[in-house]
């Protein structure tokens, strides 16, 4: 198997370009099984304000459960959480895969927390080590703002933009 990953590590990428979206990070082989990182990029960084935490965390509990619990994906699903610098999420999965492969996913997901009601899942002190900090109303309004970009996907939504490789001075 053969896999290019020249243009997805994660360092290469200039924030300062980036806007939201749904990139491949980075893809990672363990003997014969690839993982793929996907960066889920709801804020645009330094353009719009980052999350607040109490919306992050209401996010990541009740995307976390949705994807586990998805019929078709929910047994790739390796790990979904929050990035510390609040504009996004990273979701690791199982397989080689691309951003087309599970835009179908990620926009039902985004479509069922944006009219979320009731109970968020596993807020209470025994399951989560700071329940009180979750903001529902918040997380639906940043769910709905990225899924009005996921569910329209222009090319700057879906590939990184690749740093240019600086040219070598001349002798
Ligand atoms: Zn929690």
């Amino acid at each position: 198997m053969e896999l290019d990953t020249s243009n997805v590590s994660s360092f290469k990428v200039d924030h300062t370009k980036l806007k939201c979206g749904l990139f491949v990070s980075r893809k990672d082989i363990f003997g014969s099984n690839v993982i793929t990182t996907f960066d889920l990029r709801m804020k645009r960084p330094y353009h719009d304000e980052v999350m607040e935490t109490g919306s992050i965390h209401a996010l990541e509990h009740l995307i976390a459960t949705y994807l586990r619990n998805d019929p078709l994906w929910g047994d790739k699903i390796i790990y979904f959480g929050p990035m510390g610098c609040r504009t996004g999420f990273y979701l690791l999965m199982a397989g080689d895969l691309d951003s087309q492969d599970i835009l179908p996913l990620i926009e039902r997901t985004f479509d069922f927390v944006s009219d979320y009601e009731g109970e968020i899942p596993a807020a209470t002190p025994k399951e989560c080590g700071y329940c009180v900090d979750m903001d529902l109303e918040l997380a639906k309004a940043d769910a709905t703002m990225y899924y009005n970009v996921i569910i329209n996907p222009k090319k700057e939504n879906l590939v990184y933009p690749v740093k240019r490789e600086r040219k070598k001075k001349e002798a």
